[in-house]
């Protein structure tokens, strides 16, 4: 079969299950050639469809997310592989890359922490903005630890990315100018459907508010956020007033940021 038709075909079986039916299609065609999507679809004409593209479409038919399936994920400027073992990172996380943009648009930050790293996503799209800062990821998954590192590896910052197991900021030795902070925070009972029910629920879940890890996670940023620094933590769309209350309540000084749907996403804190 040539790839146009097989793309039709896809994306009307696609078009049950998931809301990007044509965009999976176009995915996992560009994977199942090797080719990136842009290539794919200019080249379509004179290609035609592999053999694996059917196992392909079957795990996505059967609720698998594309980025496991492909194996990778871009974020901010850096491409990633990412695992079962990690969350898939979301655009919307990129706010708090942009929110550290912003504020160290005049001198760059030496020292980044990174809480909760999971792949290495927010960490390592830090390290590339900033060539001369060192970074350290912190994650309560080996697994998760596993694939932060060979990202580092793969984007040429292993030597200023370091990765340790461990329970937030407990028995981390800081100040840092940069700290990055995506902790689950979905409450326990919420009623999720689709992909997202494929990923790791020790990334998302907390608790029966969703609050439980920020608790764990707030009393330690006075003292890992230096003077001149900040933290960029990613919140739940209506957690603000929640978590404001938590880092006002240590003495941190707070500014809320929206995603790029409008909501409530990010919350810059600083002494
Ligand atoms: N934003 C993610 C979601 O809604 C949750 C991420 C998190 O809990 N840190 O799927």
């Amino acid at each position: 079969m040539s790839i146009a038709p097989a793309l039709r075909e896809a994306t009307a079986r696609l078009s049950a299950t998931s809301d990007t039916a044509r965009l999976d299609a176009e995915l996992l065609m560009a994977h199942a050639l090797g080719l990136s999507r842009t290539d794919m679809l200019l080249r379509q004409r004179e290609l035609a469809v592999p053999a694996t593209f059917a196992a392909l479409l079957a795990r996505r038919l059967n609720g698998e997310p594309i980025a496991y399936i492909s194996g990778t994920r871009d974020f901010w400027t850096i491409s990633l592989t990412v695992t079962p073992d990690v969350l898939i990172p979301r655009p919307d996380s990129e706010t708090l890359v942009e929110a550290a943009v912003d504020h160290f648009a005049a001198r760059a930050p030496t020292s980044i922490l990174d809480l909760g790293t999971g792949s290495g996503a927010l960490l390592l799209a830090a390290l590339s903005e900033w060539p001369t800062a060192q970074g350290l990821g912190i994650d309560a998954s080996p697994g998760a630890l596993a694939v932060a590192q060979g990202n580092a590896a793969r984007l040429g910052l292993a030597t200023r990315a370091q990765f340790r197991l461990g329970d937030w900021g407990q028995g981390v030795d800081g100040p840092f100018d940069l700290l990055l902070i995506n902790p689950p925070y979905i409450a326990r009972d919420a009623a999720l459907a689709g992909d997202v029910l494929r990923e790791p629920g020790r990334a998302l879940f907390a608790g029966t508010e969703g609050l439980d890890d920020y608790r764990r996670i707030i009393p330690d940023l006075p003292r890992l956020i230096a003077p001149g620094g900040m933290a960029a933590i990613e919140i739940g769309h209506d957690q603000r007033v929640a978590i404001t209350a938590l880092l006002e309540g240590v003495g941190l000084a707070v500014r809320p940021l929206c995603d790029l749907a409008g909501l409530d996403r990010c919350l810059v804190a600083t002494r």
